[in-house]
């Protein structure tokens, strides 16, 4: 017998949406019936209200062990389970130790003990030198490795250059693990710096599409040469989308993700002083988003991840403004629904894109697609309910993570994440919000 059953009239299946009776038992989605079928079980009815997988976010800095002030597992997952985020990955920097070595791993296993809300991988470092600790790493349950091809932010976190990629990427090829890439390749272009340094910009200038555009193509190179998956992070140039396209045409294994703040924001309409808006690469211009929302929609880029980067407001020179030196990095964990859901619907995107974007898709990069991501009989039972019409403004004190900063302060956005269910058991619901420690640690299936 079925442990408890969901009815909807808006339920987003792999087929599309549709009204549905969901049976769930031990914690996984045991049958997709249709609405009015007799069951032996108690049905909480949705009513309209829309019934979606859980989303998954492959990008979170979590910043435990040894950044704690910047967040955290407890605050962080927290946060992922108000905005109906049931899976994320965390980075492997921003953290100290960072997640390079097994030893430094077993630390952050251990700091997360007791802490997860949620379900939450981990994605080992790849950095010079470490290439004898990648096999150990996968082994210990690492889902795969990012790099970087710039200065990370985080001296502890050197970049690799090609030659240590083509240490790595025979190794992770074998294995048919990822190798996620920070894709931006610096020149020592300073002029910049003699700019204003409060000037948005002068920011936006400092790091130019070029720097994305030469990455993107050496990565591909590779990608093609080695046969190692490869997966392009927070892609912001536009100017890469035609060698990704040639890539993915040619069947290379390359996946691509943007972040909500690249397509919900502009350049022009950033003022100056404003670093809440600060992330590298930048947000660009409307022209250029604008072909990152048309990639989107064609399934050119695979998914939209929020890459949360959260540091205390005195990192983030708000007081100065000072682009320059202030900490890059976007805190939106908990809004990552909302954000593409506002700016996806008045383009004519559906639920079901959404779910493609925010939770099918990121679960094949992070190996979970054989048991997450999707509303189908064997799947896990990590569920959200959705009011896709409802708005909100967003204030501080409906943010859980550890600090409030953050450019969609004061906006207005729609579709609120009312109740989340980690394997059939209801752990949050709105306006209340309660939460039982459900999480665990999530590892390659
Ligand atoms: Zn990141």
């Amino acid at each position: 017998m079925s442990d408890s059953a969901i009815k909807s009239q808006r339920v987003v299946t792999p087929e599309g949406e549709r009204p549905a009776l969901v049976l769930l038992q031990n914690g996984r989605i045991e049958a997709v019936l249709p609405p009015d079928t007799a069951v032996n079980c108690p049905v909480t009815d949705l009513g309209t209200h829309a019934l979606l997988p859980g989303l998954i976010d492959p990008h979170v800095h979590l910043n435990e062990p040894g950044r704690t002030e910047w967040e955290g597992f407890d605050t962080g997952t927290q946060a992922a389970l108000a905005g109906g985020l049931t899976t994320l990955v965390d980075m492997p920097l921003n953290s100290a130790p960072v997640t390079t070595s097994v030893a430094n791993f077993e630390q952050k296993l251990a700091a997360a003990q007791g802490k997860l809300h949620v379900n939450c991988g981990f994605w080992g470092g790849l950095v010079p030198g470490n290439t004898a600790d990648i096999e150990p790493l996968l082994a210990r349950g690492v889902l795969g490795f990012k790099a970087f091809l710039t200065h990370s932010g985080i001296d502890d976190f050197p970049n690799v250059t090609e030659a240590d990629l083509r240490q790595a990427m025979p190794i992770l090829a074998r294995h048919q693990r990822p190798l996620l890439m920070h894709c931006e390749l610096s020149t020592d272009d300073d002029a910049w710096k003699a700019g204003d340094k409060r000037s948005y910009p002068n920011y936006l200038a400092s790091r130019p599409k070029r720097w994305e555009d030469t990455a993107v193509a050496l990565m591909l190179r590779l990608c093609a040469e080695y046969n190692c998956p490869v997966h392009i992070v927070h892609l912001s140039s536009a100017d890469s989308l035609p060698a990704i396209a040639a890539a993915k045409a040619q069947g290379l294994p390359v996946t691509v993700e943007t972040g909500q703040h690249y397509l919900f924001f502009a350049a022009e309409d950033i003022p100056d002083g404003q670093t809440a808006y600060k992330c590298a690469p930048p947000i660009r211009e409307r022209a250029n988003n604008e072909q990152l929302w048309q990639a989107l929609q064609s399934g050119l880029i695979d998914f939209v991840a929020t890459d949360h980067s959260p540091a205390p407001p005195d990192l983030k020179q708000l007081e100065t403004g000072d682009f320059t030196t202030a900490w890059g990095g976007i805190a939106s964990l908990q809004l990552a629904l909302p954000v593409l859901w506002t700016a996806a619907q008045p383009r004519g995107a559906t639920l079901p894109d959404l779910v493609r974007w925010l939770s099918t898709n990121p679960a094949k990069l992070a190996g979970q697609a054989a048991c997450k991501g999707r509303i189908a009989p064997g799947f896990d039972a990590d569920l959200l309910v959705l009011n896709p019409e409802e708005t909100f403004e967003v204030t501080e004190q409906l943010l859980l993570h550890r600090h409030k900063v953050s450019p969609y302060l004061g906006r207005t956005l729609r579709g609120v994440v009312e109740r989340t269910f980690l394997r059939g058991v209801e752990v949050s619901r709105h306006p209340n919000f309660q939460h039982l420690q459900q999480g665990q640690v999530v590892i390659h299936s």
